[in-house]
């Protein structure tokens, strides 16, 4: 694209965060993206936050604004981004998201929004109560909250028309796992599991066995990392270039 950069993966353990982000400042560099265990801790390392970070509570892109590191978020966007290129508008859907991590925080705050009503499910109930609280009051849309064992959960799935899947559930090398019992799979829950190694997780896979609409991790992989791109550039990503690029290094990494 005529871009003079290049983009590096760096690990930095915890008790250096501070240095790295001074040295990243001092190096003058375009702007980088975080990942765990950062996205929280960073925060207080940056100049200003984007208000999409200040509401999530995460970051995962940072950009040199004339020497100022300002904090965004695209975690969110990409996912709603991934499901309409999917051919899934969740505007006014009934969503039941499983996972109170990070990337269900993102999620969760982004597509209450536009919701009709969410439910958010998780293993550690306590988690998923404090974040449906948090969803519910920063957008004023309906948000309630069951524990993963909830024998109401066959209840909420039967009356939901989008399943998410944003905890770490059938992720390899467990990749024989799914975050509910697809016997509760139908062709009119739309499925759309963040998983993305492997791309097609076995709750994929049952969902297209029913003939329901799935969307993979791999498509919210591209697009988030497609708007951290535009973010540094201000260029229009080159998607098919990137998600080709990624098919190939997850089938190298799964060798
Ligand atoms: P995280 O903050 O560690 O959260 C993990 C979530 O998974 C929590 O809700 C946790 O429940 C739940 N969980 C973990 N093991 C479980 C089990 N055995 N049974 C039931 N629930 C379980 O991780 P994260 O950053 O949110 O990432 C979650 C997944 O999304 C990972 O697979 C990651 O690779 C993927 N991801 C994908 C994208 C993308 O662009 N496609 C972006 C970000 C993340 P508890 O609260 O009970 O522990």
């Amino acid at each position: 694209m005529g871009v003079n950069a290049v983009y590096l993966a760096m690990e930095v353990e915890p008790r250096m965060l501070a240095q790295a982000v001074r040295g990243f400042k001092a190096l003058n560099i375009l702007g980088f993206n975080v990942t765990i265990p950062h996205k929280i801790k960073i925060m207080k390392y940056l100049d200003s936050l984007d208000s999409t970070a200040t509401t999530i509570g995460a970051v995962n892109t940072v950009v040199n604004r004339d020497g100022r590191l300002v904090g965004y978020n695209t975690d969110g966007t990409g996912a709603l981004e991934a499901l309409r290129k999917s051919g899934i508008d969740p505007k006014g859907r009934r969503i039941v998201l499983m996972g109170a991590g990070g990337a269900a925080r993102a999620i969760a705050f982004t597509l209450a929004e536009i919701a009709q009503r969410m439910v958010i499910v998780n293993r550690t109930v306590s988690r998923a109560k404090m974040l449906a609280r948090e969803v519910q009051k920063t957008t004023q849309s309906p948000v309630i909250y069951r524990s993963l064992n909830s024998p109401i959960l066959k209840n909420e799935l039967l009356t939901s028309d989008l399943l998410v899947n944003a905890t770490s559930v059938g992720m390899n090398p467990r990749g024989s796992e799914t975050p509910i019992d697809t016997s509760l799979l139908r062709t009119d829950l739309d499925v759309f599991d963040i998983v993305y190694s492997p791309v097609e997780t076995t709750l994929l896979k049952e969902a297209m066995k029913v003939g329901a609409k799935s969307v993979s991790g791999l498509t919210m992989l591209v697009s988030q990392g497609a708007q951290s791109f535009e973010l540094w550039t201000s260029l229009k990503a080159p998607t098919p270039i990137m998600t080709a690029a990624l098919n190939n290094a997850l089938r190298v990494s799964s060798r």
